[in-house]
C-alpha cells in the first residue's frame, strides 16, 4: 500500500505561476523517495504540499488511508527537517529535541525514553546539556533530525538538509542518513538539487523540471536508461556529452555522422531499432566514462578531437576537448600511462553498445527505450 500518494497535484501561486503540474505519485510505505532538479524545478513545493506548509491547487495528497488536503500541518503524522536546522538557540539539545512531544503532552518518562535513545543512535549522548551554539554544524544537524526522529512519524520530510555542512561532512552525514534509514526504515521524501546525493540515498528518484516529473525510477535505472536528454544531462557526473548530426545507411550498419568529419558505427545489434531515424537529426548521447584512449572491448568506434584541459582527480582524469562542431566534451580516462597532453590531438574510442540516441532539443526522447 501506498504510505503518501499524490494523484494529479498542481500548484499555481497566487501570482499565477504554476510551479507544479500534474504531479502523480506513490511511495511505498518504508520508501525513500528523493525528488532532484535544478533550481526551480518545483521539488520544495511538491514537499511542502506534502508537509501541509503549502495548499494544493488541485489534485489530492493522502498519508495512511486519509487525504490530508485539508488537515492541519501539525496533525500530518510527518516531520519536516529543513536546510537551517530551525533548533531553539536558548534549549539544550535534550530540550529541543522533547519539545515537540512535551507539547503533545507526553508523558515526561516517555519523553526521556525516546530523547535518550535517540540520543544514543545519533551519538549525541554526550552533548544533551549543550546549547546549539556549542556544537558543529553536523552535531545541529543530527540534533535537527534526533528532533524528528522521537516523534515517530509516518515519514520524514527532508528540504536540502546537508546544503550548510562542508564537502566532507555532507558525504558521512548522507552514509549516516542512509544507515539510520535502513535502520528504522521509516518513509522519506527527500528534496535535493544534487544528483549524487539523490542517487547514493534514493530507494526511487523523482527527476523533475519545470514543475513536471521526468521520470522515477531506482537511480541506477534512470542512469542506464534515461528517458529523454534532460534527464540524461542532469543525472551522472561528468554530465552526458551530446553530438548533434544525423544517421545514414551503409550497407548493413547505420553511421552517426556530425557533418563535420566525425562517423560513428551504431552497434549491430542497434541497427535495426535506428532504421527508421535514419536521415533525420538525431543526438547521440556519450557520458565521460564511455570514451577510453585504447580499444574498450566494448564495441568501439573512434573519433579524433583536440584536447583543451586535462584536470587530474586521482585515480582519473578530466579531458575536455573539442571536435569542430562539439566544442565542449569531456571525457573521464583512468590516470595510468602517460598523461594526455593539452593542445593536441587525441583517438578517443567511443563504447558504440553503451551510447545513447536522442530526438533533438533539450527534452528529446530517447530511442529505443
Ligand atoms: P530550489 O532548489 O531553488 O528551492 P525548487 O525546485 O525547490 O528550487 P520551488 O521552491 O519549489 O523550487 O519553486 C518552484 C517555482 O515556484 C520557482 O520558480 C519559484 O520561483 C516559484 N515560487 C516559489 N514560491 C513562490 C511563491 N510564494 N510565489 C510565486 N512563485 C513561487
Amino acid at each position: 500500500m501506498a504510505l503518501v500518494a499524490l494523484k494529479s497535484v498542481n500548484k499555481t501561486y497566487p501570482n499565477g505561476f504554476q510551479a507544479v503540474k500534474d504531479f502523480n505519485l506513490d511511495i511505498k510505505d518504508g520508501e525513500f523517495v528523493v525528488f532532484v532538479g535544478p533550481s526551480g524545478c518545483g521539488k520544495s513545493t511538491t514537499l511542502r504540499m506534502v508537509a501541509g506548509l503549502e495548499d494544493v491547487s488541485g489534485g489530492s495528497i493522502s498519508i495512511g488511508d486519509r487525504v490530508v488536503n485539508d488537515v492541519h500541518p501539525k496533525d500530518r503524522d510527518i516531520a519536516m527537517v529543513f536546510q537551517s536546522y530551525a533548533l531553539y538557540p536558548h534549549m539544550s539539545v535534550y530540550k529541543n529535541m522533547a519539545f515537540a512531544l512535551k507539547l503533545r503532552k507526553v508523558p515526561k518518562d516517555e519523553i526521556d525514553r525516546r530523547v535518550r535513545g535517540v540520543a544514543k543512535t545519533l551519538g549525541l549522548t554526550e552533548m544533551l546539556d549543550r546549547k546549539p551554539r556549542q556544537l558543529s554544524g553536523g552535531q545541529r544537524q543530527r540534533v535537527a533530525l534526533g528532533r524528528a526522529i522521537v516523534r515517530e512519524p509516518k515519514a520524514f520530510l527532508f528540504d536540502e538538509p546537508l546544503s550548510n555542512l562542508d564537502a566532507k561532512l555532507r558525504v558521512t552525514t548522507r552514509a549516516e542518513l542512509k544507515a539510520l534509514h535502513q535502520r528504522l526504515k521509516t518513509t522519506t521524501i527527500y528534496v535535493t538539487h544534487d544528483q549524487e546525493e539523490a542517487m547514493t540515498l534514493g530507494d526511487r528518484i523523482v527527476v523533475m523540471s519545470n514543475g513536471l516529473i521526468q521520470q522515477v525510477g531506482p537511480p541506477l535505472e534512470v542512469y542506464r536508461n534515461p528517458r529523454n536528454r534532460f534527464v540524461a544531462a542532469f543525472v551522472g557526473t561528468p554530465p552526458m556529452n551530446f553530438l548533434d548530426g544525423a544517421l545514414e545507411k551503409r550497407g548493413d550498419s547505420v553511421v552517426f555522422l556530425d557533418g563535420a568529419g566525425i562517423e560513428l558505427p551504431s552497434h549491430p545489434a542497434r541497427a535495426a531499432a535506428l532504421a527508421p531515424h535514419i536521415g533525420k537529426p538525431i543526438v547521440l548521447g556519450i557520458r565521460p566514462q564511455m570514451f577510453a584512449l585504447e580499444p574498450s572491448g566494448h564495441s568501439d568506434a573512434v573519433m579524433r578531437a583536440r584536447v583543451n584541459v586535462v584536470e587530474p582527480l586521482g585515480d582519473t582524469v578530466d579531458v575536455s576537448c573539442s571536435t569542430t562542431r562539439s566544442p565542449h566534451l569531456v571525457a573521464r580516462l583512468p590516470a595510468r600511462g602517460n598523461p594526455v597532453p593539452a593542445g593536441q590531438d587525441v583517438t578517443l574510442h567511443v563504447a558504440m553498445d553503451l551510447v545513447h540516441y536522442f530526438e533533438p532539443g533539450e527534452f528529446g526522447a530517447k530511442l529505443m527505450l
